[in-house]
């Protein structure tokens, strides 16, 4: 379970995440929406431990990880992550990338391996390079690997908007169907009011750095805040 209270950062005196709380449970899709600018992805950032907020607290499974004295660092905060980005190590095969994370001896890392390329359906693939794979192909290890050490906690920036819509939904609905299945707490974001519709069990409106809306996907859609939430909606269509 992943707890972030009154979250606080600032540029230039100006704030960009403007006390953002939320709490997401085990086997959760909580999806931060909003428009380009509005934050998601800095709020994400200072999650994950790659930038510091200026006030606030973040808590994993009732343990303090961070606050403005006290840091857990980002390898040890059993936080997955999945950005825009995919970039696997071009260096290492298949199966090196996807074993990166994990822990254990050789036969339980090979063992894990081989379990999470059947499920993304590239077994075939295990001893090959990234740039032998397509950019779908690619993608599905990127995901393979942020799975494989079994992360409480899973943030989500945008992941599936670099694949063709014919692939998209496939992946989305695979990923986060077994990020369910292990029972993962996950923030996704996104700008697109359709793809929270789709995924979220829980969407969190923001715009200008706050969370002006939160709650189940049909009772944000069908009761908006305001003015502006109706038409982030209907314009996004
Ligand atoms: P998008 O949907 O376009 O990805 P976002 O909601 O993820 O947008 P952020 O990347 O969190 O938005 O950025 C929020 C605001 O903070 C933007 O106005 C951005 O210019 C500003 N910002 C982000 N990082 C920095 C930084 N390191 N220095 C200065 N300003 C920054
Ligand atoms: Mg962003």
């Amino acid at each position: 379970r992943l707890e972030i209270r009154h979250l606080v950062r600032q540029f230039d005196g100006r704030p960009v995440v403007d006390d953002v709380s939320l709490s997401i449970m085990p086997g959760q899709v909580t999806c931060l929406l909003g428009p380009s600018g509005c934050g998601k992805s800095t709020t994400l950032r200072m999650i994950a431990g790659v930038e510091m907020q200026d006030s606030g607290e973040i808590w994993v499974d009732g343990k303090l990880i961070c606050d403005t004295v006290f840091r857990v660092p980002p390898e040890r905060r059993q936080i997955g992550l999945m950005f825009q980005d995919f970039a696997l190590f071009p260096h290492l095969s298949v199966a090196g990338n996807v074993a990166y994370g994990l822990r254990g001896g050789k036969d339980e890392k090979r063992a894990r391996v081989v379990e999470l390329l059947e499920r993304v359906d590239l077994l075939q693939f295990i001893d090959g390079y990234p740039h032998q794979l397509s950019g779908g192909e690619q993608q599905r290890v990127a995901l393979a690997r942020a799975l494989a050490p079994r992360p409480r906690i899973m943030l989500m920036d945008e992941p599936f908007s670099g694949l063709d819509n014919r692939l998209r939904d496939g992946i989305r609905d695979e990923t986060l169907g077994l990020l369910k299945e292990e029972d993962t707490a996950v923030l996704l974001v996104t700008h697109e009011p359709e793809e929270a519709m789709r995924m979220a069990d829980e969407i969190a409106l923001m715009r200008d750095g706050r969370i002006v809306q939160q709650g189940a996907p049909y009772n944000v859609y069908t009761r908006p805040v305001d003015r502006a939430a109706v038409s982030f909606f209907s314009d996004a269509n």
